[in-house]
């Protein structure tokens, strides 16, 4: 099996360790399993989310894990993921830390990891180092017998929770009350409302997706997504990141007020009927913690210190972060900038530290940065500390699978229409 090769950035752990009160909360110093058993996000910049009632929490990791030193786990991880050979593949997202990457087979986004599970047929098992969401879509694309693993099970999203299936099912049955029936196309051919979900969003939002003639998007291919859904729908109700549909349709000619939110905590989403009817884009009320933190004054604080800097920085970034900065597109756009550069430059970044931090290891040449001066990584994906990924493999060997994600059959098959939509829209 062909590991990536990746060059580590200086640890994010590391630094985290060395100077807590310069991280977003010095909770992200204490080990993940502290919070284990507790349900909630942390330790980290999402834990002021909402966690949802029903969301899976992490049981006890055996001491034998927990005691264990850093150089023990990662022999231990060696040692298991040779024993298994073939029969396993890691994912490693792009922002999950690198105690953990370092041991991946593949490195990227969270569709390019469950793309590369396909590749593997014959795996027996997909360790996906990310968040649930991510793990449910590799299972959705996987083979009937292939167990996808979550090391850890707190490692939600809490954007993706921000849109849950009832909250969205009562948003369309609201809307259907003021635009008629919404499975009705009018006289030009075009449905009331296309229902659009990024791919941080869980299973089952993609299957309300793909029942309602809808379809899944990713931060690379939202324009197109976007195309694809009006050339079908008088309008489009996007979930669950604001800041990603805002931006996309803004950059597509949309205007603003043709976009009204909808916070599923208020009646009709806090809007009124006249803005919602004459709506081009419904922007659910979701947002990532991790984005969310970038703002114009760092922005300027960055050229003010650096000055020719070029500031990337990614959609799921609030709108006037992104109108201010240089370019700004999906994780795989920052990074085929960054590799296009072919003099040195400098560049402030605004997109998760383990990946900023990664991209300036494998650049030396460049002077690489993180827009956000305070450590905040996305605190769920965090969660997957090796000891964690020591576990599942351990359990693989002895012939246990642990921390399983599946995703139901009645699910399954709406929620690979919407994506099957998105491949077909975007090849
Ligand atoms: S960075 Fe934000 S959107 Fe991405 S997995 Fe973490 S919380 Fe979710």
């Amino acid at each position: 099996m062909p590991a990536t090769r990746v060059t580590l950035g200086p640890s994010v752990a590391d630094a985290i360790s060395a100077s807590p009160d310069d991280s977003c909360t010095t909770d992200l110093a204490e080990s993940p399993w502290s919070f284990d058993d507790v349900p909630g996000y942390g330790p980290g910049s999402s834990m002021a989310d909402p966690f949802p009632q029903h969301a899976p929490v992490q049981r006890d990791l055996p001491p034998t894990y927990r005691d264990a030193s850093d150089d023990e786990l990662h022999a231990r991880i060696r040692v298991a993921r040779e024993e298994l050979g073939e029969r396993v593949v890691i994912l490693g997202h792009f922002y999950q830390r690198d105690e953990v990457v370092q041991h991946a087979d593949y490195v990227g986004d969270s569709f390019q990891l469950a793309r590369a599970a396909t590749e593997h047929p014959n795996a027996e098992a997909i360790v996906f180092c990310g968040v649930h969401f991510m793990a449910e879509t590799a299972d959705l694309l996987s083979g009937p017998d292939q167990e996808v693993v979550l090391p850890h099970l707190g490692a939600g999203c809490s954007m993706a929770d921000m849109a849950s299936i009832d909250e969205v099912e009562d948003c369309w049955e609201q809307l259907e009350d003021i635009l008629g029936p919404l499975d009705e196309p009018d006289a030009d051919g075009l449905a009331p409302v296309i229902p659009v979900t990024y791919m941080n969003s869980s299973a089952a939002i993609k299957g309300f997706v793909g029942r309602n003639g809808g379809i899944v998007c990713t931060s690379s291919n939202a324009r197109t997504v976007l195309e694809w859904a009006f050339a079908r729908g008088r309008r489009v109700l996007f979930f669950p990141d604001q800041h990603l549909g805002r931006n996309t349709a803004k950059a597509m000619g949309v205007p603003l007020t043709s976009m009204p939110m909808w916070n599923p905590r208020q009646p009709l989403g806090g809007s009124s009927a006249s803005e919602l009817v004459g709506s081009r884009v419904i922007l659910w009320h979701g947002f990532c913690s991790v984005h969310r933190r970038f703002t114009t004054a760092q922005i300027d604080k960055a050229r003010a210190e650096h000055p020719g800097v070029r500031v990337i920085v990614h959609p799921e970034c609030p709108m006037p972060v992104v109108d201010a900065a240089d370019e700004w597109g999906s994780t795989d756009v920052i990074r085929r900038a960054i590799e296009g550069a072919t003099e040195p430059q400098t560049f402030a970044i605004g997109t998760e530290i383990n990946l900023v931090q990664r991209l300036a290891a494998q650049h030396p040449q460049h002077t690489i940065f993180c827009l956000d001066p305070v450590v905040c990584p996305c605190s769920t994906m965090y969660r997957i500390h090796p000891a964690y990924l020591a576990w599942v493999l351990e359990r693989l060997v002895a012939g246990e699978t642990v921390n399983q994600i599946t995703v139901s059959d009645d699910v399954a098959a709406p929620a690979r229409l919407a994506l099957d939509r998105m491949l077909a829209a975007t090849p």
